[in-house]
């Protein structure tokens, strides 16, 4: 079956401190033609370049909170769409506290900046829908991390339904509108009061993906009630389990943890990233996370992953 573009391409997979070649956080979340950044830790803008990122198609910045380790990367990216010649406005949602230092930043320079910024800030208020599209929406939820911090679900719409040509036509011929209304799942009603049912003439195909962001967090085993039935779950995994009490102590996760909220949660693929310095290979955290979850992976770096 041919489903649209749905895929994640992992930018910085590494933790707060720089090591093992693994970078900050930072992901590019491609959704048919539109590209998502989310969270922008330093040296965001050469790995968009290194792997090829069609960042003018980047119109919105999510960004989970303010640890430098996910956001340093924004003033230089920022910068550099501005010599660019960006004109397009682009969005930044993230929670209070970024702006003042951004914007002083990027004053610091002595022009203003070629497009605009529309900040959308979260202000540890509950779970909330920030943005939608036609085929797209994306929910912020609070995270339990030393700071402000929120996951992103993006979630998409129902698809158009297909057709079944051969039920329809036993019907009148249709025009453009009552076609539309069909794939939108609605029935059609004839001027002849005949009503063409859509559950007879339409079928579903393609079911509706989802992606979760969560970090920096700990774990939490009632998160498993908003991720229920996810398509794929990022979720961090500073730690291995044999170091539980330091992710507690730092409100961070194991891979052990991250997996067994796969688990609960039923989603269909894990990604753990968010690795810390301290280890040289991560193939110990998809062991880990595998013999729980065996639908786990441990991302990297210019890897990009299918939502499916
Ligand atoms: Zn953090």
């Amino acid at each position: 079956m041919n489903y649209p573009k749905f895929e994640v391409t992992i930018l910085g997979c590494g933790s707060a401190t720089p090591g093992a070649g693994r970078h900050p956080s930072a992901q590019a979340l491609h959704h048919f033609q539109d590209v998502f950044l989310i969270d922008c830790g330093e040296g965001t803008q050469d790995r968009l370049k290194e792997f090829d990122v069609k960042w003018n198609r980047i119109n919105q910045i999510f960004i989970s909170h303010l640890h430098g380790d996910h956001i340093f990367g924004l003033p230089g990216l920022l910068s550099t769409f501005h010599l660019n010649r960006r004109e397009r406005k682009i969005q930044i949602f993230s929670p209070t506290g970024l702006r003042g230092p951004l914007e002083f930043l990027l004053q610091t320079g002595g022009e203003s900046l070629s497009f605009e910024i529309e900040w959308v800030e979260l202000n540890h208020e509950g779970s909330k829908k920030v943005w939608e599209s036609d085929r797209l929406e994306v929910e912020a939820i609070p995270l339990d991390h030393r700071i402000s911090t929120y996951g992103y679900i993006f979630k998409e719409k129902e698809h158009p339904r297909s057709i079944l040509v051969e039920e329809l036509s036993r019907f009148p011929k249709l025009n453009h509108l009552q076609l539309r209304s069909l794939k939108l799942g609605l029935d059609v009603h004839l001027e002849s009061g005949e009503i063409i049912p859509n559950a007879v003439v339409t079928e579903k195909k393609l079911e509706a993906r989802s992606y979760a962001y969560w970090s920096d967090t700990r774990y939490h085993s009632e998160y498993s009630t908003i991720l229920s039935g996810m398509t794929a779950l990022y979720h961090e995994a500073t730690f291995l389990d044999n170091l539980k009490d330091k992710a507690q102590s730092t409100y961070h996760s194991t891979a052990k943890e991250a997996a067994e909220l796969a688990k609960l949660s039923h989603v269909k693929t894990l990604l753990i990233g968010h690795f810390s310095s301290r280890y040289a290979s991560i193939m110990d955290h998809q062991k880990e996370a595998q013999q729980i979850f065996p639908q786990a992976f441990a991302v990297e770096e210019g890897k990009t992953y299918v939502v499916l």
